[in-house]
């Protein structure tokens, strides 16, 4: 079993895994990117108008043929850790004969977000399954484990095929609303795992612990009972552990709790599905429901009025929202400025802004804010991430203990290595093959045996061994794995830099070559910050690393090579000058 991180490696949003047997092959979440690869916003308006061929080149798609067209070469399905858009969100370009895995409620949520952003629901085959069940896959084996998130139907999955095993942590925290869920893992975490896909979203130096939803109910209640006016809290409508929260506080202290219609949906659907939510009924009476009026125009276009009527019964309008302004607590969004408006008095009230800082910086989000300042509203911030801290991190990992671990949904892939120091962590980037460490090296045996024999006699022998590559990209592949498994230090740059002068090679195969990390690598490459693509670089312009100079090597010309390779005697005449260093052990 070998495996690809497409997306993920060293960026959060758009994860994406391909997990492949010789038979079957399984896509763990199939993500819409938060960011391009110059580091902008990513907007997903902005692709609507490409072709899949077109994606998969501005590598937004992953270049996985068999995900959108039929014949594949081995049978296919997509499994989905939860419900956030940087975890299935391209998942409408897939073929939709595909099976995709996932929990009931991510797909209520999946086709909620769909219909209210007026698109079709995509996912025709949906495969259900449920916490801590072991399902099958072509010969994959699939167990999943149910995860604390800010979204309410997270999971983690552990795959076993073909010998191997690999845990892949979804996102997760543990001290969330389900944080038991967490602490039930750590006693029934799968052992004797070969590697393990970590996510690392607020990885950080730091070992604070982070706040929970508790201690967050606490500081609404403080909140509420403090403001005079309203209180407006900004919440997304699918953080389901916060809107629980909010509701808690909102009963210790006797307040209305008032959503809009988006939000009163989410809560609905997830109740029918016997999710412990409150939501608009009798058995909540504090629950109250008001129509933005963009949201309300739109889901009357698309004809689906019943979203909006099923809660006539515990609508609220503004002429009773104003009269008793200091008994409310709402949620709203920066589309709902119109709202904003309808509140006659915003003195002396407070908006909570409940979410990731990061969104602030948006144009729409910062218009909205400064209005709402302007027109008496104080503003504050109560959050905690929906991501594990350092100790929930090291927990998971000290439940698992895989043999490798590897960092996944992460910007600090480097900071792995210093929070688990006792194990071996590799750092990999998009596209490269993971778990064929065991595969055929007879070629470098072949190598090293050249490598032996030059260096006795000066003269290079007649190897028997045809398989010597055809591609520049293979050979440097397999003379990779020979020197990661010798455990040598480092192979030359300069020489290599003669080889393949003008090639363009992948940055994971010259880091590998190498031997440093690829993120290193691009420390002493001139020209990275203007290649277009950042998997691939051209060889030249390099400055030599220090380190790396002073390496005894020993060199193989490419044309002795190439003869060895199509069983011919080297042409030593017309030696060809470009060689390839060998690092002496
Ligand atoms: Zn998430």
């Amino acid at each position: 079993m070998t495996f690809i991180i497409h997306r993920g490696a060293n960026e959060i949003g758009g994860s994406c895994v391909e997990v492949c047997t010789e038979k079957t092959r399984i896509i763990l979440d199939i993500g819409m990117p938060l960011m391009n690869k110059d580091g902008s916003t990513f907007n997903s308006s902005e692709i609507k108008d490409l072709s899949v061929d077109e994606m998969i080149k501005e590598k937004i798609l992953p270049d996985i043929p068999a995900l959108y067209k039929k014949p594949r070469d081995k049978e296919t399905a997509i499994i989905i850790s939860h419900s956030h858009q940087d975890h299935y969100g391209l998942i409408d370009f897939v073929d939709n004969d595909i099976p995709v895995y996932l929990g009931k409620a991510s797909h209520k949520l999946i086709e909620l977000t769909a219909v209210f952003g007026g698109r079709k629901p995509v996912i025709k085959n949906p495969i259900y399954f449920s916490s801590y069940e072991k399902f099958n896959f072509g010969d994959i084996e699939i167990t999943s484990y149910f995860m604390d998130h800010a979204c309410c139907d997270a999971y983690a999955f552990l795959l076993c095929g073909e010998g191997k095993t690999l845990f892949y942590s979804g996102d997760f925290r543990g001290h969330g609303r389900k944080w038991r869920s967490f602490y039930k893992f750590l006693h029934i975490a799968p052992k004797n795992v070969d590697y393990m896909l970590m996510e690392g979203t607020s990885i950080s130096r730091s070992n604070k612990r982070f706040e929970t939803e508790e201690q967050l109910e606490e500081q609404f209640i403080k909140t509420f009972k403090d403001t005079k006016g309203i209180n407006l809290v900004y919440v997304s409508g699918q953080n389901i552990d916060r809107l629980v929260t909010i509701f808690r506080a909102c009963r210790r202290c006797g307040k209305l709790f008032v959503i809009d219609f988006y939000i009163a949906n989410v809560l609905f659907e997830l109740a029918k599905l016997d999710y412990k939510v409150p939501y608009p009924s009798n058995n909540f009476q504090e629950v109250k429901v008001y129509n933005p009026s963009l949201l309300t125009k739109r889901i009357q276009n698309l004809n689906k009025n019943d979203l909006i009527d099923r809660f006539a019964q515990f609508n609220i309008d503004y002429e009773e929202i104003n009269k008793q302004t200091e008994n409310i607590v709402m949620t709203i969004r920066s589309s709902m400025a119109h709202e904003i408006k309808q509140i006659k008095k915003l003195k002396g009230s407070t908006l909570i802004y409940s979410m990731w800082e990061g969104y602030k910086d948006s144009s729409s989000t910062k218009k909205f804010l400064n209005d709402i300042v302007k027109r008496g509203t104080t503003i504050t911030t109560i959050h905690t991430s929906g991501h594990a801290d350092n100790y929930t991190l090291k927990k998971m990992y000290n439940a698992v203990l895989p043999k490798m671990l590897i960092p996944i949904h992460t910007v600090d892939a480097d900071k792995y290595q210093e929070l688990f120091n006792e194990v071996v962590v590799k750092q990999v980037i998009d596209g490269e093959i993971i778990g064929n460490e065991n595969k055929d090296v007879s070629l470098l045996a072949a190598l090293e045996e050249i490598g032996k024999a030059y260096e006795k006699s000066g003269i290079l022998p007649k190897s028997e061994n045809d398989k010597i590559m055809d591609t520049v990209q293979q050979y440097l592949n397999i003379v990779c794995e020979k020197l990661k498994k010798n455990d040598v230090q480092a192979v030359l740059f300069g020489n290599m830099i003669n080889i393949f002068d003008g090639y363009e090679i992948s940055l994971k195969s010259v880091a590998d070559f190498i031997g440093c990390k690829p993120l290193k690598l691009i420390n002493y490459i001139d020209d990275f910050k203007t290649l277009e693509d950042k998997n691939l670089i051209k060889i030249n312009n390099y400055t030599e690393p220090e380190e790396w100079q002073n390496v005894m090597t020993f060199n193989i010309s490419i044309n002795i090579l190439t003869a060895l390779k199509d069983n011919k005697t080297p042409d030593n005449e017309n030696e060809d000058k470009r060689i390839i260093r060998f690092p002496k052990k």
